[in-house]
């Protein structure tokens, strides 16, 4: 399953490439990202203040259609033809994202280990997931992490059609909104596999490209020590690292992530999420 699951990833790597052009290998170099990354600024970690903010359980306690008032409609954004792939903001900032889960082998110890060391990070959840681990991200909701949108199923993108893609966006957006309490204000493709029809619906359903910087390649499950060394050596002001919580086994991203977060922390940086546009 494992080498099923590299060479499925490879081929689609590079699919991806080929349909979206030098955008479509954006999100695994360090490139071309300022004039995007200038319009995410860095907020500090959301301590007690944005969890009160959130109010998952207030939200719960609406009802679930018709006597509540009209869902307001997103907020349209600029499409984009490339991915964001960094942060801005002074200082030793960096953005950790953990992607296919929730999963309730692993996600509980991810959740437990940012607790421990106080710090928010950023999970793009896939639809089917959701649905049947519904109080982890409602655990993410109360301790003030952000969701994003990863898909309802993970396809790869371009292979489908604009009514498909819209269908696996929205579906998941819907899925988040009634466990998270808000919808997602984050996409991101699947194998990092972009095309325009993405980018559009995206900014059609309020949600900005995010990318990210550093590949941990957990994936691969080149060993914990390997994990920590990616983490460890691609570490630098701005740099979104990304993680995966699910999708496989994730034994060697839990144990990694309790070696190389710390070190980063006694290095100086600090971990951050977006600051929410509402
Ligand atoms: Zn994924």
């Amino acid at each position: 399953m494992q080498k099923d699951q590299f060479f499925t990833r490879r081929r689609m790597l590079l699919a991806g490439a080929a349909a979206v052009g030098a955008a479509g290998t954006a999100g695994v170099v360090l490139a071309g990202g300022t004039e995007e990354t200038a319009r995410i600024p860095a907020a500090p970690a959301p301590g007690p203040q944005a969890r009160q903010a959130l109010k998952p359980s207030a939200f719960r306690l609406q009802p679930l259609t018709g006597y509540g008032p009209p869902r307001p409609a997103p907020r349209k954004l600029k499409v984009r033809t490339e991915p964001i792939l960094k942060i801005s903001g002074r200082g030793r900032h960096m953005m950790l994202t953990f992607d296919d889960g929730p999963n309730p082998e692993y996600t509980p110890h991810i959740l437990d280990t940012l607790a421990r060391y106080d710090v928010r990070a950023m999970f793009f959840l896939c639809g089917e997931c959701v649905v049947d681990n519904r109080e982890l991200v409602a655990r993410m909701a109360d301790e003030g992490h952000v969701v994003g949108n990863h898909t309802w199923t993970h396809p790869l993108l371009t292979t489908l059609n604009r009514r498909q893609i819209r269908d696996e966006m929205e579906r998941t957006s819907d899925a988040i909104e009634d466990s998270y309490g808000e919808r997602p204000q984050w996409f991101r493709a699947p194998y990092g596999a972009w095309n325009r029809a993405a980018f559009q619906l995206g900014a059609e359903m309020g949600m900005e490209p995010m990318a990210w910087t550093v590949d941990t390649t957990d994936w691969m499950t080149p060993g914990t020590s390997t994990i920590i060394d990616r983490v460890e050596s691609g570490a630098a002001p701005g740099v979104v690292v990304l993680s995966h919580d699910a999708g496989g086994d994730r034994s060697q991203t839990v144990h990694a992530i309790r070696e190389w977060l710390p070190h980063l922390l006694d290095s100086g940086y600090h971990m951050t999420v977006p600051r929410r546009r509402t």
